[in-house]
C-alpha cells in the first residue's frame, strides 16, 4: 500500500524532477510508473568513525535524496535504470548475482538478494532511479540508493519492515553484496529521519533521540569537490587499528573504553593505536555535548567542539586530506560561522559548518570564492534542513 501522505516539497525543483525521471522511464521501458519512493543522504554533524566503534553519532539526514520510480512486472525481472550514471542494470530475482567490475550494480542487486534470504517475496520491476545525493561524497548516496530499493520492492510486495530493520537488512546487503564493511550510521540515517530534525544514534542498541537544531543555526555541506583517495583502504585500516586498540585493553569495542584507562594503559598501544583510540573516545563524547550546545545555540561550545573534533581527525584519525585543510580556512574566516569539521569517512568530499542563520547567504558567497581562488574549483555549498526517512510517496 502506497504511503498517503506525500513526502517531498512539491517545489518547482521537485515537480521537473519528477517530470524527467517519468519523461526518462517512458524513454526506457515505455509507459508510466506506478510507485515512487525516496530516501536521503545523510551528514554527520558530529561522531566521525564512532559507528563501527559502536559509539554515538549526531547524524542529520539531509534534504538531498534519491527517488525511485517504479512500475511492477511479473516475469522476476528487474530493470533498473539510473539517471545519474546513465546506465541501467537487469536482473533475475530467482539469480542475483554479483556483478562483476561494476560497484553500482552490487549496492541495487545486494538489497532484493538479502531481503529474499529474509524469506520476503519480491516482484520484479522497471525502475528509473535519480539522486541529488552527490555521489561518493561521503553523504551516504549508496545508503539512500540502497533504502530506496529497498522501499520500492516493500510496495510492490505489500509487506512492511519497521525503518530499524530496513536499515539493518540494507546495511548487511553493502556489507555483503557490496563488500564494504560499513557500519550502521548511514542506512539508519536514511531510514529514521524525520522532518527539521537531527538524531543521537546510539550505535549499540541502535536507539535514537530526535534533536531539534535552534532556529537561529544553519546547517550548511561545504564539497571540496575533491575525490575521496584511499578512502577503501584507510577505512579498513582505521577499523582494524580501532579492533586491535580494544582487544588489547580488553573491551568488546571502543565505546566501553573509559578515558581513564585509555590515559593510564597508553604504552601499551603502538603510537598509532593510541592515537586512533584517543580520537574515537574523545569524538564519541563530544556526540552529546554537541547536541545539547546545537539546541541551547550554545557558539561558544559549538566552536569548541567542532575545532576539537577536526584537530582529532587531522592529528589522531589522520583522515584530513589537503583539500580539507583548504575548505577548512575557509569555512572559518567566512562570515557567521560558529563552527566546522569533517564529514562522512574523510578523506576529501563534503564537509559541514554551523552558520548563523541570518548570514547564510553571506556565508555561502564568500566559501565560494574563497575556496575557488585557493584551488582553482568552484565548490558546492548548500544550506541542508533536516529530511524523513526513507518512504514512498504519492504524485
Ligand atoms: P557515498 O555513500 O559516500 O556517496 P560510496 O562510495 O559509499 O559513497 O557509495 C557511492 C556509490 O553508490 C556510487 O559509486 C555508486 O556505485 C552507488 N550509487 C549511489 N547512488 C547512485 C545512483 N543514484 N545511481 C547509481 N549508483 C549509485
Ligand atoms: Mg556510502
Amino acid at each position: 500500500m502506497l504511503s498517503t501522505l506525500p513526502s517531498v516539497e512539491w517545489t518547482v525543483d521537485s515537480l521537473a524532477r519528477a517530470r524527467r525521471m517519468a519523461e526518462e522511464f517512458h524513454r526506457e521501458f515505455r509507459g508510466e510508473p506506478e510507485l515512487w519512493a525516496r530516501a536521503p543522504g545523510r551528514v554527520d554533524l558530529m561522531g566521525s568513525h564512532t559507528d563501527y566503534n559502536l559509539g554515538f553519532v549526531l547524524t542529520l539526514p539531509i534534504s538531498k535524496d534519491t527517488w525511485i520510480a517504479a512500475r511492477h512486472r511479473d516475469d522476476g525481472i528487474v530493470r533498473l535504470h539510473s539517471l545519474n550514471l546513465e546506465a541501467t542494470d537487469q536482473f533475475r530475482l530467482d539469480q542475483i548475482n554479483r556483478a562483476a567490475g561494476s560497484k553500482w550494480r552490487n549496492y541495487v542487486r545486494g538489497v532484493p538478494a538479502i531481503l529474499q534470504q529474509e524469506g520476503l517475496k519480491l516482484n520484479g520491476c522497471d525502475a528509473v532511479v535519480h539522486s541529488t545525493v552527490p555521489l561518493e561524497s561521503g553523504l551516504s548516496s549508496s545508503a539512500a540508493l540502497e533504502c530506496a530499493v529497498a522501499t520500492i520492492f516493500e510496495e510492490l510486495g505489500g509487506w512492511h519492515l519497521s525503518p530499524q530493520r530496513k536499515a539493518q537488512l540494507c546495511q548487511k546487503a553493502e556489507n555483503q553484496f557490496a563488500g564494504v564493511s560499513c557500519g550502521i550510521l548511514d542506512q539508519y540515517s536514511a531510514c529514521l529521519g524525520l522532518d527539521g530534525c537531527a538524531l543521537v544514534l546510539d550505535c549499540r542498541d541502535l536507539s535514537t533521540r530526535t534533536i531539534h537544531v535552534a532556529e537561529s543555526i544553519r546547517i550548511v555541506i561545504c564539497n571540496t569537490m575533491s575525490p575521496r583517495r584511499l578512502s577503501g583502504g584507510e577505512y579498513a585500516r582505521r577499523r582494524s587499528e580501532c579492533e586491535q586498540g580494544a582487544s588489547l585493553l580488553g573491551v568488546n569495542a571502543l565505546r566501553d573504553l573509559p578515558p581513564s584507562v585509555l590515559a593510564s594503559r597508553r604504552k601499551e598501544l603502538s603510537e598509532v593505536v593510541a592515537r586512533r583510540c584517543e580520537f574515537i573516545v574523545d569524538e564519541s563524547a563530544r556526540v552529546e555535548l554537541l547536541a545539547q550546545a546545537l539546541s541551547d545555540d550554545d557558539r561558544a561550545s559549538i566552536a569548541s567542539l567542532c575545532a576539537a573534533s577536526f584537530a582529532g581527525a587531522r592529528d589522531l584519525y589522520e583522515i584530513v586530506s589537503p583539500a580539507m585543510e583548504t575548505m577548512m580556512k575557509c569555512m572559518l574566516a567566512a562570515p557567521g560561522i560558529l563552527g566546522a569539521r569533517q564529514a562522512g569517512a574523510g578523506f576529501g568530499g563534503c564537509m559541514v559548518a554551523l552558520v548563523d542563520a541570518a548570514q547564510t547567504g553571506a556565508f555561502r558567497a564568500s566559501v565560494i570564492d574563497s575556496y575557488s581562488r585557493s584551488t582553482q574549483t568552484a565548490p558546492e555549498v548548500w544550506p541542508v534542513v533536516g529530511a524523513r526517512g526513507a518512504e514512498a510517496f504519492h504524485l
